[in-house]
């Protein structure tokens, strides 16, 4: 039997590709090398389904939209699962951004949101800041509120699959990629299970999903592939037992004016991120000394009076950014999705560098316009857009 799509690997775009490929028809499958989805970056996210209001500073305009357009869908669609948040944006006298760059920030953030109520912002008077939970006051200057969205990375990751099976689509977990072998007229996949036997299945497209293990796939292909030059960027989080209320503040590191967000999580407080660059296996990310104290110097240094709490840092994680390779800073390159295809004209291998996990719909559409050269006419039986996701029970 030869499937239409085989996706390699259990992240959100592997899940959101076998969706939007089952809802047209296709045979579809899906390998994941652990025993559950989400094992990856896709469950160490900061968990946000956003425009990314900070990538304005980049000028990736067409990003920004198109992550507003998504998390519009995922409001309507998923709502058990992403829910709007208030963000606090405060601005302090030392402060990288004045507070007239933050509104022109944020009136363009709203304007890319088509002006739509999820988008508004405003200035909190002065009177109010007292209620910020603590927030200090001293050399503040203003703060902003707007709105973003949070979720839960993993279970959004299982309620597309679960969308996906609804449509037809296979899963197979404990299914280790080792070998990817393109022939124009039967693509194989070669992968390792549980028991360490190998098997063998045919496609005519082969879609890698693997996220930060996307590189080593392509390495593992015959004929011989063209690869891209990619750093594997660590972003690590830490979660305090400490309740903030209901919102996320938006704030600024005391180190590098890399900005960071204190999130409500599960009744707790998580905090995130950093940017290390990352040389090693994938699989053995783990959150540095350094990066735990950055993150705290910054909680600290905005909110005082937890000052002299000793936290026990037990909850933390880290997850890796695909990025383009460059001599920039992390936080300034590019987080505009890299398609690489074996051909352009009837691909039989895409590959998925990079992402969000907001556009994770828009990414599979990209994906399957590029490949449907490479497919039978497609029979779609529903849209994306309007398909609804329910936490997985
Ligand atoms: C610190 C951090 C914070 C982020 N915060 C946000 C945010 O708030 N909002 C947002 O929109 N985006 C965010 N992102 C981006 C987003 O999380 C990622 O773009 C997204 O999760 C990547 O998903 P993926 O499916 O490509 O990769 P992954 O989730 O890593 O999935 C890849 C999968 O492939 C599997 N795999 C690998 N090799 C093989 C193999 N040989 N055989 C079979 N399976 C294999 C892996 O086990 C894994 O399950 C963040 C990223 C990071 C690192």
């Amino acid at each position: 039997m030869t499937y239409d799509v085989a996706i390699i690997g259990g992240g959100i775009h592997g899940v959101g590709v076998a969706q939007a490929a089952a809802v047209r028809g296709y045979k579809t499958v899906l390998l994941e090398q652990y025993d559950n989805l989400a094992e990856g970056t896709s469950s160490r996210s900061s968990k946000l389904i956003h425009g990314g209001l900070r990538y304005l500073e980049q000028f990736e305009f067409s990003l920004v939209r198109e992550c507003l357009i998504e998390r519009s869908y995922l409001l309507k669609n998923a709502p058990d699962l992403v829910k709007l948040t208030p963000v606090y944006i405060p601005i302090y006298k030392n402060s990288k951004r004045t507070p007239l760059m933050i509104r022109m920030g944020l009136s363009l953030y709203a304007l890319l949101g088509n002006l739509s109520k999820d988008a508004r912002f405003k200035k909190i008077p002065k009177q109010e800041w007292e209620s910020l939970h603590g927030l200090t006051q001293e050399n503040l200057l203003a703060v902003y509120k707007y709105f973003e969205a949070q979720t839960d990375d993993s279970l959004l990751t299982l309620s597309v699959m679960n969308s996906a099976q609804d449509y037809g689509a296979e899963l197979i977990l404990n299914a280790k990629v080792n070998k990817v072998l393109l022939e124009d007229n039967s693509n194989k996949i070669m992968y390792l299970d549980d028991q360490g036997k190998i098997n063998e299945l045919k496609s005519k497209v082969i879609v890698n999903a693997a996220g930060p293990w996307a590189s080593h796939i392509v390495d593992n292909v015959q004929p011989e592939q063209k690869n891209i030059q990619v750093d594997l960027v660590q972003g690590t989080h830490i979660i305090l037992p400490i309740q903030l209320g209901e919102v996320i503040f938006y704030i600024e590191s005391p180190h590098d004016q890399r900005p960071i967000f204190v999130m409500p999580w599960y009744g707790e407080t998580m905090i995130g991120t950093t940017e290390s660059i990352f040389n090693n296996d994938p699989s053995k990310t783990s959150p540095l000394v350094q990066e735990v104290e950055y993150l705290l110097d910054a909680f600290y240094k905005h909110f005082p009076k937890f000052r002299d709490h000793k936290f026990d840092v037990s909850k933390k994680f880290s997850g890796l950014r695909v990025l383009p390779r460059s001599q920039k800073n992390a936080n300034q390159r590019s987080r505009e999705t890299i398609y690489l295809r074996d051909r352009k004209h009837k691909p039989r291998l895409l590959s998925i560098f990079g992402g969000k996990l907001t556009a994770y719909r828009a990414t599979a559409e990209h994906v399957m316009s590029y490949i449907e050269s490479s497919l039978p006419k497609a029979k779609n039986q529903s849209n994306t857009k309007e398909l609804k996701l329910s936490k997985p029970s």
